[in-house]
């Protein structure tokens, strides 16, 4: 039988492999580690490339099971943020040197919101003289919207395939059209065709899963290509379908554990992309986004939402900085990466280096 190191230093992770990184504990875990933390090092380095994070609508036509802003949740009060005070984010973003913009929204498709989106797009590039990164996290949409949104400036774009196997997909969403597996793969596509910095992830810990379909999520964003990763643990939500299978959902330890080594085999799969270490990390333990640096992220998305909103952009329960304004977030950002033995990327759009090597 092959030890743990023999399969660490494998430079080809098959799924047996994968099953056995992510089940390792003690000294395979710590060398698991060692060797995320060695291969950062030498491809990504120490920086950390920050993207102030914009929740700007948590209007939704969907209704994931496992998220809080579906369309039938009707505990919420329903928000656009208004033009002026994405303009001050952006400001705030800009001043900061932050680098790089994210906005995030609930998923509409309709001719309003596309134009909403390309405004805001040809303002982050005014303000930013140009310079600033920006991301979009706006769901599926058509070839001709991804288009449209490129040419007003967007470069980056995050669509979480959520699982990468079909039937546990099916098992987090409605079986409709609105919800179809092979349209998330192929708006997918579709990014990658438009030219964005692709980026994709699933949540980690859901009712249903094994580490067998993590293994598997790991080996199709290897086959995809991708160029960056938002992953991290799965939260229970209490107005969301997926809430009454809460007893199937492991513990935050385990959570926490999965998702820290998740991040790790990821950067030793793909040395050279970008990986975002998530807030539902910092939800499941105090620290968490820290954890996932020193396992191999990179990539942080300081919360720049005005705050009068936060609190109705509820994906999941006990979202954390629900009463802070963007400039809290700025020093306790600070702080978090020093922690995490890294420095922060000011003034740098921070892109994949995967997608530089790729498009080359
Ligand atoms: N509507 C957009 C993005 C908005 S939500 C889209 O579909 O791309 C961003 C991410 O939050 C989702 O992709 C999902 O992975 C994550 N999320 C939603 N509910 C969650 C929960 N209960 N626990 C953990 N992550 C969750």
């Amino acid at each position: 039988m092959r030890t743990f190191s023999d399969i660490l230093d494998n430079n080809y992770f098959d799924k047996d492999s994968i099953v056995r990184l992510l089940g390792a504990q003690g000294r395979d875990k710590e060398l698991l580690f060692l060797k995320a933390a060695e291969v950062k090092q030498k491809h990504i380095g120490n920086t950390v490339h920050l993207r102030g994070l914009i929740e700007l609508t948590n209007n939704c036509t969907k209704n994931c099971y496992y998220c809080g802003i579906g369309a039938s949740n009707n505990k919420l009060e329903r928000f656009m943020v208004e033009l002026t005070e994405v303009t001050k984010a952006i400001h705030f973003i800009n001043d900061n040197s932050y680098g790089s913009v994210v906005i995030q929204t609930g998923e509409i498709q309709n001719e309003q919101f596309t134009s909403a989106i390309e405004d805001i797009l040809y303002s982050i590039t005014k303000i930013g003289k140009g310079k600033l990164g920006v991301t979009l996290s706006c769901g599926e949409q058509s070839l001709v919207t991804y288009k449209r949104w490129k040419a007003a400036g967007a470069h980056r774009y995050l669509l979480r395939i959520e699982s990468s196997d079909k039937d546990l997909y099916y098992k987090l969403h409605p079986k409709n059209k609105k919800h179809h597996f092979e349209t998330r793969l192929e708006s997918l596509r579709s990014l990658q065709e438009c030219g964005y910095q692709t980026g994709t992830g699933v949540m980690i810990g859901l009712p249903f899963q094994t580490l067998e379909n993590l293994a598997n999520d790991l080996i199709f964003m290897r086959d995809f290509n991708i160029d960056m990763c938002g992953m991290g643990p799965y939260i229970e939500h209490l107005d969301t379908k997926l809430y009454k299978y809460k007893k199937l959902v492991p513990s935050k330890e385990t959570r926490v554990d999965l998702s820290l080594k998740m991040i790790a085999i990821l950067r030793i799969m793909m040395k050279d992309i970008n990986i975002a270490a998530t807030t539902a990390m910092q939800t499941l333990v105090d620290g968490g986004r820290e954890m996932a640096l020193k396992a191999g992220a990179n990539i942080l998305m300081p919360n720049t939402t005005p705050g009068i909103y936060r609190e109705q952009y509820s994906l999941y329960d006990n979202k954390p900085g629900l009463n802070e304004e963007a400039e809290d977030n700025k020093i306790s950002i600070e702080k978090l990466i020093a922690r995490a033995h890294c420095k922060p990327g000011y003034g740098e759009q921070g892109n994949s280096k995967h997608y530089s090597k790729r498009i080359d």
